[in-house]
């Protein structure tokens, strides 16, 4: 049997991967040059797919990296002027915060996860407000509704990483300026790539800024991938997978329904557990994609599970000890929940 993966990335991937890897090595796909025409045609039916299944605005811009790691450096080098600001709760937002600390004056405002993002430390010397929307190590998330509180509230750019949850939630991408996620999540497919969704006025942002300077700098991606071209040779494969499984793809607001809908479910399953606990305890700050459960043994669950071929996700950064993750991404499936909640029911 396929192991059953729940670890909030790399992930479950679609089950139609390999179909389209096969695909992709019998058409060639594989062995095309990033500068031919055919490359072109692919790139540009991959924005258009893209943007279509997930809502995004005509007027933004798109550039695939390596790793969303990567584009934390991109927005550091490339977007930064003076000041970036970091609000974060968790490991994800503060190893941005790190990373971007080497190139830019970074400034952190750390916070409770049983808390609100603490909007009224807005910083008026900030250019670039940065927020994890969907903190993978503790299960958090900052609300659609709250990123748009943080946009009335500033002037700056604000860039958000949606890592584990674009290709899960249904965002409105004009309340933000830089959106960025990589594939192993959400998007349900084989690690190796990002993506970065840009404004009108991030774009601006870079030719102000106008930093050519690194391989990688934001107007070196953009030039080129304004032509449906890349800087240098890419993940043409990864690219591929992208927009097969987009192609495929239900629309945005539909897999966010199904997901909503899962992670109650789960919540209800865990709650029949008396010694388990889904962080954080209020509500409305759960992520809906993954699910961090304390519970006093999480070494066993994991090792039981393992040996089931039941994969769930090692508890992260400070929650190591404490709690063990359930993925709740678009690619797995419901009768592979049913044999989760089964494999669980014995530890009642
Ligand atoms: C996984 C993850 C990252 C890092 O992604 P890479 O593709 O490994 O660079 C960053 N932020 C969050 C919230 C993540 O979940």
């Amino acid at each position: 049997m396929t192991p059953l993966s729940f670890y909030p990335g790399p992930s479950r991937v679609y089950s139609r991967v390999p179909e389209y890897v096969l695909e992709a090595y019998s058409g060639g796909i594989m062995s095309i040059n990033h500068r031919s025409k055919r490359f072109r045609k692919m790139v540009g039916e991959l924005r258009e797919v893209l943007f279509d299944r997930q809502g995004i605005p005509s007027d933004y811009s798109v550039i695939f990296t390596s790793s969303a790691t990567e584009c934390w450096e991109i927005i550091a080098q490339s977007l930064t002027r003076n000041e970036s600001q970091h609000f974060f709760n968790g490991a994800f937002g503060a190893k941005w915060h790190a990373w971007a600390s080497r190139l830019t004056n970074a400034k952190a405002v750390s916070f409770d996860m049983e808390d609100t993002l603490p909007v009224h430390r807005l910083s008026d010397s900030a250019d670039v407000v940065c927020l994890t929307q969907n903190e993978t190590s503790n299960g958090s998330q900052v609300s659609r509704e709250f990123i748009a509180t943080v946009r009335s509230k500033t002037d700056a750019l604000i860039a958000v990483d949606a890592v584990s949850s674009m290709g899960g939630l249904a965002f409105d991408y004009s309340q933000a300026d830089v959106w960025f996620a990589s594939v192993q999540k959400c998007f349900g497919l084989p690690a190796g790539m990002g993506l970065m969704v840009l404004s009108p006025r991030a774009v601006a942002r870079a030719e102000e800024l106008a930093d050519r300077e690194r391989y990688n700098s934001l107007l070196v991606h953009l030039d080129n991938w304004s032509k449906n071209e890349a800087p240098y040779t890419p993940n043409v494969l990864g690219l591929y997978l992208l927009l097969r499984s987009q192609k495929n793809a239900k629309p945005i607001v539909e897999i966010e329904k199904k997901l909503v809908n899962r992670h109650a479910d789960w919540v209800e399953y865990l709650s029949r557990f008396a010694d388990m606990t889904v962080l954080p305890v209020k509500e409305e700050l759960r992520s809906t994609t993954v699910l961090a459960v304390t519970c006093p043994d999480p070494k066993t669950i994991l090792s039981r599970g393992n040996d089931l071929g039941i994969h769930f996700g090692k508890g992260y950064g400070p929650w190591q000890e404490t709690t063990f993750r359930i993925a709740n991404f678009p690619a797995i499936k419901r009768k592979e929940i049913d044999k989760a909640q089964k494999f669980l029911r014995s530890f009642c």
